[in-house]
């Protein structure tokens, strides 16, 4: 299996590379989901290892470029794009991510980027990302500045390893540039009419079945670049196994099988300035592993805010999330008041999603008023207080690329209770399987039973405090780290560059 290959590439020294790195997305600037996560942490790492790193965005209506000290870089002034057949100008902004080395780069185009949401159902978004991989090229070209890599994530930035190889063949700038595509959850891919080939300037002779462009008659970004990029990976070893399966492959389980050799699977860090028991500024107490005193203080003072009544003895287990089918709420569903009648126990969840995902909650929170509590909207603090006030958190995903509150539980002494898959997967480890390293409770049928019967293994071991804590412990002295993630994708891009040059 590749991924397991890549402790050897970490035992390689390291030189200072050049990377270019294509996001759509990126914390502070532009946010939807965890791609903007990984942007504003990996490249920082990155650049503390050494590396030279720019970072390639678009410019959204709502990027708050003033803030940021965002300046118009003029020497790039007046520069087109082609778009199908016609040239697009577009200006671009610079500045660095925050407190760090890291140069990012606003690829300005009002025409496409000043819009409501970052990502559209309008009928030119093919065209959107089309314009601003083009303007990635082009404001290298304009510096002539040779990346050893590109770093493309999703399928947005999935067409740069198709034009390295295809539209810019020609220039002698990128002919040692490797690629690298990442896919953070494989269920979004650009997938558009056989006519926007020729908008994103690429072959149509290409375009046959089940040719690199083609998927289900359409011609899918995320595919091309698939098949084109030197190496792929994606958030997690075990996301990587299923994603090259037909029941989490969304179609390119053919393709991702096909490149088996070359697909990685890295694990997310957390940031550990936001996400930390010792300093997290949204505690009213803080903690660490040797002094775990106010982790209580801090369950008191949740369950006070949400009117639970605290009681050291009953175990409260905390639930934080998008509600979607995607995670496994259903299983809980049939569970919950069975649970609630035989074991003295608490929940609080915090989320937003579906109707009927948040009527369940509403309705076990009238129906239990001393035994659970619900926030049914996006609360970041509240999420924060949760993590440490808890003494359990639930994760019953039907699928998770990697997932993070289960990183934060373990950071939090908040033991984990998960679903086997994806990024939980290769996290948490059940005590009962694995005694000695353990960290947690899983289990792997996506049934209600099964469920059931992890959060009752759960409850059974929280009676015997000291085992709980051993467990609460080596938790919290894992290594989530964004620097163990940057090491191994510094490994992934002196792979790419051997595949690419022979170096
Ligand atoms: P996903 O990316 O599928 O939503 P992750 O576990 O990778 O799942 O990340 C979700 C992030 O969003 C976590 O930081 C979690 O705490 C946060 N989150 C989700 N829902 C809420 C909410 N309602 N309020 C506050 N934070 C939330």
């Amino acid at each position: 299996m590749p991924y397991l290959a890549l402790a050897w590439f970490f035992i390689q020294p390291s030189v200072s590379m050049k990377i270019c790195f294509a996001t759509t997305e990126c914390v502070p600037f532009a946010k939807t989901g965890g791609l903007a996560d990984v942007s504003g942490a990996l490249p920082k790492a990155l650049a503390e290892q050494g590396h030279h790193v720019k970072l390639f965005l678009p410019l959204y209506q709502s990027t708050p470029v003033f803030d940021y000290g965002f300046v118009q870089a003029h020497e790039l002034d007046g520069m087109t794009a082609s778009v199908g057949y016609r040239n697009i100008p577009f200006n671009t902004w610079y500045g660095h991510l925050p407190d760090s080395e890291v140069e990012v780069y606003l690829i300005d185009c009002p025409l496409y980027f000043h819009r409501p949401q970052l990502y559209t159902a309008d009928n030119d978004e093919d065209e959107r990302f089309i314009l601003f991989q083009h303007a990635v090229l082009h404001v290298l070209q304009r510096y002539a500045w040779a990346p050893d890599v590109i770093h493309c994530n999703d399928w947005a930035t999935a067409l740069l390893p198709v034009y390295l190889r295809k539209s810019y063949s020609w220039d002698q700038l990128f002919a040692q540039t490797a690629t690298l595509l990442s896919i953070h959850n494989i269920g979004y891919q650009g997938r558009f009419a056989p006519a926007s080939i020729q908008t994103a300037g690429l072959s149509y002779d290409a375009f046959y079945p089940s040719g690199p462009y083609e998927l289900d008659g359409g011609f899918s970004f995320l595919k091309a670049g698939l098949i084109f990029a030197d190496v792929l990976s994606t958030v997690s070893p075990t996301y990587a196994q299923e994603i090259q399966g037909p029941d989490l492959g969304a179609d390119l389980d053919g393709v991702l099988r096909m490149r088996n050799h070359d697909l990685f699977g890295v694990l997310n860090g957390i940031d550990l300035d936001v996400w930390n028991p010792a300093t997290d500024a949204y505690l009213p107490h803080h903690y660490a592993v040797n002094d775990l005193a106010g982790k209580a203080l801090n369950k008191q003072a949740l369950l006070k805010e949400v009117s639970l009544p605290y009681d050291p003895e009953v175990p409260l287990i905390g639930f934080i999330s998008r509600l979607t089918a995607q995670k496994g709420i259903a299983l809980l569903q049939p569970i919950l008041q069975p649970i609630l009648e035989q074991h003295g126990v608490q929940f609080i969840f915090l989320g937003s999603g579906e109707d009927q995902y948040e009527d369940f909650f509403r309705w076990a929170t009238q129906a239990y008023p001393h035994r659970v509590a619900s926030y049914i909207g996006y609360n970041e603090r509240l999420a924060h207080l949760i993590e440490a006030g808890s003494d359990m958190f639930l994760m019953p995903s039907r699928y998770e690329p990697c997932g993070l509150n289960q990183m934060y539980s373990l950071a939090y002494g908040t033991v984990p209770i998960v679903r086997s898959t994806g990024g939980l997967a290769d996290t948490v480890r059940d005590v009962y399987a694995d005694g000695e390293n353990g960290n947690g409770f899983s289990f792997n049928d996506y049934e209600g039973y099964a469920l059931h019967n992890a959060i009752e293994r759960a409850l059974t071991v929280f009676q015997d405090q000291d085992a709980w804590h051993t467990l609460m412990q080596r938790g919290m002295t894992e290594d989530f780290s964004w620097t163990r993630s940057a090491e191994a994708y510094t490994s992934l891009y002196e792979h790419a560059r051997r595949m690419r040059v022979g170096v």
